[in-house]
């Protein structure tokens, strides 16, 4: 790879993190992870070359190999192996260079910047099994090793070869880059966490979506329109804002089915339910009522409903469906009836139901509004 198309992945890396647009894969984190703990351990041995150094200067490069074998780790997906060992080394680096040169140099500060690494990974490690509880055992041993690195005291002579100015400045390079781990850290605990809410809202308004879709005409389903005629019932009854409802079902279906086969009959409701559709306003409301049956919330009057469903009737009857090399004719009658205030829904589907059966028993492919009184 070279280091354009590693500085482009890694602003994508971080650009994905802070917009919450993509799930950050957990090989993304561990390569980036691992890559700046051995920028680190470089900087190290440079550093502890130029102070003369030898033992620390040779941890640093065991370091950089051990960095080298927790990358490998990493490509092969053994995360917790890897993150264990990157602690152990951790520590062990720590406690070793606070007990031996004391806590002045800041090389202590490696074990708070732990504990919130531990709690960052723990967060979305899968091998984990119980993850708070790991966090909490790998918390309390930088803890006890932090107290140990305070207590336990060797005195160097390594120390009394450097000057002041240059304690500070390994002071002040170590409290950069705790600081800056345990800031990063937070950070990306903090998007993550966004991310995963705007994920979760996303899925959710997928199902949402799904669960109130009937899946062949896209149209809404029964639930869906049930949730609607509350809605405009309660408007009805609230506000005096009339509704109507049209109740259609497709003439003849069965001899679709019996005749041209299942497939013919799924295009006929599909042409059908897209036609109805492009003949509504934004607020009306269609649904997939039952089999071969569309019911229609129509915003307005009975006769704006009637004029939608003779509009809808006599195109739907010039409307030819061509289906393996057949010409499909179809018909659909419709039953009409505006909404009263003193309805409940089941009344609202009665009345209308009725006046579809009634057109169905007197020639179908018709609208019915009323029934006539005999
Ligand atoms: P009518 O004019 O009185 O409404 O007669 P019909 O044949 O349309 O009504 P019937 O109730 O006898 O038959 C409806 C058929 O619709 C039976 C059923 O198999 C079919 N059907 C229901 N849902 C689907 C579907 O999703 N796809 C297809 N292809 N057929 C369906
Ligand atoms: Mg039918
Ligand atoms: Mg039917």
């Amino acid at each position: 790879m070279s280091i354009v198309e590693f500085a482009k992945n890694l602003f994508r890396f971080i650009y994905n993190l802070a917009t919450g647009d993509d799930s950050i894969s957990i090989e993304s984190k561990y390569k980036y992870g691992s890559l700046l703990l051995t920028l680190i351990s470089v900087v190290n041995t440079f550093f502890f070359l130029f102070l003369h150094n030898g033992g620390l200067f040779l941890f640093s490069l065991v370091s950089i190999a051990f960095y080298y074998l927790i990358q490998t780790l990493c490509s092969k997906k053994r995360f917790l192996l890897a993150t264990n060992l990157t602690f152990i080394e951790i520590i062990i680096y720590s406690v070793f260079i606070s007990s031996y040169y004391g806590n002045n140099l800041g090389f202590n500060l490696y074990m708070p910047a732990l504990v919130v690494a531990v709690f960052y990974i723990s967060s979305f490690l899968k091998d984990l099994k119980k993850p708070s509880t790991y966090a909490y055992v790998m918390s309390t041993v930088a803890g006890v090793a932090y107290l140990f690195s305070v207590l336990v005291k060797t005195n160097s002579t390594w120390l009394d070869t450097i000057s002041p100015a240059l304690k500070i400045t390994i002071l002040v390079f170590n409290v950069l880059i705790c600081f800056f781990l345990i800031i990063a850290f937070s950070l990306l605990f903090t998007w993550e966490m966004k991310n995963n809410n705007a994920l979760l809202a996303k899925k959710n308004e997928q199902l949402i979506e799904i669960s109130s879709r009937d899946p062949l005409t896209g149209l809404a389903n029964r639930r869906s329109m049930m949730e609607n005629l509350n809605i405009y019932m309660h408007h009805l009854q609230k506000d005096n804002r009339m509704f109507s409802v049209i109740l259609c079902d497709i003439d003849n279906f069965k001899k679709v089915n019996d005749n041209y086969g299942h497939d013919a009959g799924d295009k006929v409701l599909v042409t059908v339910a897209d036609l109805i559709t492009s003949q509504l306003r934004d607020t009306d409301f269609v649904c997939r009522w039952g089999g071969e049956e569309i019911l229609i919330i129509i915003d307005g009057r009975l006769q704006t409903a009637c004029a939608i469903a003779e509009r809808i009737r006599s195109n739907i009857a010039a409307t030819v469906v061509h289906h393996e090399g057949y010409n499909l004719n179809v018909t659909m009658t419709f039953g009409v009836t505006q909404a009263l205030s003193s309805y409940r829904i089941e009344n609202l589907i009665q009345v209308v139901d009725a006046n579809l059966y009634y057109g169905k028993e007197h020639g179908k492919n018709q609208v019915v509004s009323e029934i006539p009184k005999s």
